[in-house]
């Protein structure tokens, strides 16, 4: 039977202090201790994929449709990478948000660099270990889920600082796994100076839809400022067929396509 929303508490401490273990500095633990007695007693607020919808402000040339293609690397046994797909975004020259965790960093060292000096694309924080952050344990689809406030903010901050040692550019857009989160991580987020991004369009790579389906989600999703969400860590998902299909279409349609840094953003 599914459960909605069951609770992840339980689950053992892993060895995140382990694999990440240059992260826990004690001026870090010094400032975490400090972010969560700022949010002591303050309630978890709804859990949801939209605690706040991200809207992206016309800007610009008014009749320009812009639309955001982003892209999540997910870690752990999701490690993997998606070359031809990243090689058609730099053939066709559009620029995407890149979402990446601090597992999939650690697998993908030389091509996480590699992407991250391409100004084609921008790096933005999927959390350290690709956690659903709840500030009370809760998970969905089975992903594990953060089990407390401080597991939150080691996912928020440490994914970033992760991101920051590496690129020296600190994240400014955050999204947990499956892009779940509670009303409290999404201020304990914001205090990090970092904005929670969900999605606007899901084409459907994650429940194996074909690249037909993909690219039709895709076209009927589409209008000014929508952020579309795919991955680019299954090399065998057909996220490039999808685009072959999609951009075409939306480029005759008048789009086109911007990182999330380049847009005026509002929420
Ligand atoms: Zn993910």
């Amino acid at each position: 039977m599914f459960l909605a929303a069951p609770y992840a508490a339980a689950r053992q401490r892993g060895d995140e202090r382990n694999t990440f273990r240059s992260l826990y500095t004690p001026e870090y633990l010094a400032f975490k201790k400090r972010i969560m007695a700022e949010f002591a007693g303050v309630g978890p607020g709804r859990f949801s994929e939209f605690v706040r919808h991200l809207k992206i402000e016309k800007s610009g040339d008014k009749e320009q449709k812009v639309l955001a293609f982003t892209f999540d690397a997910c870690g752990g046994k999701h490690s993997g990478y998606n070359r031809k797909l990243i090689d058609y975004l730099r053939k066709e020259r559009i620029p995407a948000t890149l979402f990446v965790t601090g597992l999939w960093i650690e697998k993908n060292k030389e091509t996480f660099a590699e992407l991250a000096k391409d100004p084609l694309f921008e790096i933005e924080n999927h959390g350290l270990m690709h956690r659903l952050c709840s500030t009370e344990g809760r998970t969905m689809y089975g992903v594990p889920a953060t089990r407390d406030m401080g597991d939150v903010i080691d996912e928020m901050e440490l994914g970033a600082r992760k991101i920051l040692e590496l690129t020296g550019r600190r994240p400014i857009f955050f999204r947990s796994a499956a892009a779940y989160t509670d009303e409290l991580s999404m201020k304990i987020a914001e205090r990090l100076g970092m904005e929670v991004v969900s999605y606007d369009i899901l084409p459907g790579d994650a429940t194996h839809y074909s690249a037909k389906t993909m690219s039709a989600n895709i076209l009927k999703g589409a209008r000014h400022g929508a952020i579309v969400i795919m991955h680019f860590n299954h090399p065998g998902w057909p996220e490039l067929e999808a685009m072959q299909l999609a951009v075409p279409e939306l480029r005759k349609k008048g789009y086109i396509f911007m990182k999330l840094e380049d847009f005026s953003v509002k929420s």
